[in-house]
């Protein structure tokens, strides 16, 4: 990882270069913000840039030996703390059991979340944490000599997961640190951490990425209108992670299906072209049962927009997240959406996929929808 794989935060950058350089660097280490601003790459970057044989003033080289190993993120004095979750195979698991899924994590994008952790660790509801026998665990790896760096690098991302347990032990660690020894916190929450651990540790703000940074960032790397960038550095709100998810759902293929299909359900409904609305709910008929589901909680939210479109068009660029062939789509088809009709829209919407979940006859819930719209699309504003 380096410095430049991180949007922003230059100044923060170049104080760890500067403390680096300076012969500076605390032993511990707390990096906190908020989601999605690439704090824990620039943690790495810093472990990187700190262990790397031929530094540039800015950053590390990208070629020595140490730096290659940083870049598959299996350099052995580098180590890794994260949450973890029991399965079948560890009923006491530790951050090493799950390397090979972390190393895919960071290298997928430099913006990271508990959430997107969970959905790589294939998981949804189950509590995950970091465990009382993780703290063994790092005793075992931080008792050698550092093997190839001057330094031994330990990261632990969100320690306030960590049980009371590990914590105190952590926290020993802290105060007698094994010799050449650094340990780098990355927190969001530091109201979870034990108040030891915070005064013990040099405390590194990182704030949320800023709107122009974001922009320049996202219009380097991706292929979107201007348009489309701001729409998406405003709702992200300085996340990167959830810019990077937007941007995705955008380029989603599925979306743009349920978008064909729908335009053309309501320009069947519209013109009430009776054979058409046929072969189409038979069409929609053959789909799977998710696909079907997922057309129609794609209606239900196109529908939902373009009514706020149809009562508050001042809000074109503020409120609506929709792509550019939804946007054009809906200029015109906002005038059929009003205040009148709505919410029996919505009902019928709901009601077949209702009738879908339930092993409904598909192709006539369909065409029965399909029919209620031509007659609620026909219902007058005013
Ligand atoms: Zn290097």
């Amino acid at each position: 990882m380096f410095f430049r794989d991180i949007a922003g935060h230059n100044t923060i950058k170049q104080k760890l270069i500067n403390s680096v350089k300076m012969n500076r660097v605390s032993h511990a280490l707390l990096f906190t913000g908020p989601e999605g601003n690439g704090k824990l790459s620039l943690a790495i970057a810093y472990a990187q840039y700190l262990s790397c044989e031929n530094k540039n003033d800015n950053d590390s080289c990208g070629k020595c030996v140490s730096c290659l190993k940083y870049g598959k993120l299996i350099h052995p004095d580098l180590h890794f703390v994260y949450p973890v979750i029991k399965t079948k195979s560890y009923s006491k698991p530790v951050s090493v059991n799950f390397i090979k899924q972390w190393r895919e994590f960071i290298s997928e994008s430099p913006y990271h979340g508990f959430n997107k952790w969970m959905i790589k660790l294939g998981i949804e509801n189950q509590q995950a944490g970091i465990f009382a026998q993780e703290s063994e665990e790092i005793i075992k790896q931080l008792s050698f000599k550092p093997y190839e760096s001057e330094f031994k690098v330990m990261i632990i991302w969100m320690p306030e997961k960590m049980n009371i347990s590990a914590s105190n032990k952590l926290l020993k660690m802290i105060e007698e640190p094994p010799p050449k020894t650094i340990f780098i916190l990355v927190a969001e929450d530091t109201d979870k951490i034990i108040k030891t651990i915070l005064s013990r540790t040099q405390l590194v703000k990182i704030p949320r990425i800023s709107e122009q940074t974001m922009f320049e960032s996202i219009k380097e790397k991706y292929n979107f209108t201007d348009e489309k960038i701001k729409e998406t550095v405003n709702i992200a709100d300085g996340n990167f992670l959830k810019a990077e998810e937007l941007l995705k759902n955008n380029e989603n293929k599925a979306g743009s299906e349920n978008f064909k299909k729908f335009a053309q359900f309501m320009r069947n409904a519209y013109g009430i072209k009776i054979n058409n609305m046929i072969s189409q709910a038979e069409d929609i008929a053959k789909s799977g049962r998710e696909a079907q589901k997922d057309f129609l909680s794609y209606s239900l939210k196109l529908l939902r927009e373009n009514f706020i479109l149809n009562i508050s068009p001042e809000n074109q660029n503020k409120i609506l997240f929709l792509t550019d062939n939804e946007k054009i789509f809906s200029e015109k088809f906002n005038n059929f959406i009003h205040k009148n009709n709505i919410r029996q829209l919505m009902n019928e919407f709901n009601e077949a996929y209702n009738h879908i979940e339930r092993n409904g006859y598909n192709k006539l819930v369909f065409l029965d929808l399909a029919l209620k719209t031509a007659r609620l699309l026909k219902i007058k504003p005013q």
